[in-house]
């Protein structure tokens, strides 16, 4: 089982901010900025490469989700990124889907 499954079924820990029956959200354990979550589908999907015509709702909530937390912490009016980086060419180092929201300030 890949690490963000294992997170997803808590058999590994993590600083868990949301979760609800499809996506879980923690906070990214190396922070890029002071305000840095993973939003991530329980369900194993490999990266965006992956997804199929029925996964539509999901990402779709994701991105809400990634919306309201961002209103929730207090960055939405500053401002944030939400990235998806796919593949080892474009960043992906855990083959398990995830969106990056990241904002408040990087961290040097
Ligand atoms: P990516 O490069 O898009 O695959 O992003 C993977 C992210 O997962 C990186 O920003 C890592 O810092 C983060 N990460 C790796 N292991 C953990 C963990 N155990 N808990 C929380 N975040 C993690
Ligand atoms: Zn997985």
């Amino acid at each position: 089982m890949c690490l963000f499954c294992q997170i997803a079924n808590h058999q590994q820990k993590a600083d868990i901010v949301y979760e609800n029956e499809e996506l879980i959200v923690f906070k990214d354990i190396n922070p890029k900025t002071l305000i840095h979550l993973l939003i991530v589908p329980k369900r194993h999907i490999k990266s965006i490469n992956e997804l199929i015509e029925k996964d539509k709702d999901l990402v779709s909530q994701m991105i809400f989700l990634a919306k309201d937390l961002a209103q929730r912490q207090g960055i939405a009016e500053k401002g944030y990124r939400l990235t998806f980086n796919v593949g080892r060419g474009g960043g992906q180092l855990i083959d398990h889907l995830h969106l990056h929201l990241m904002g408040g300030g990087e961290i040097k």
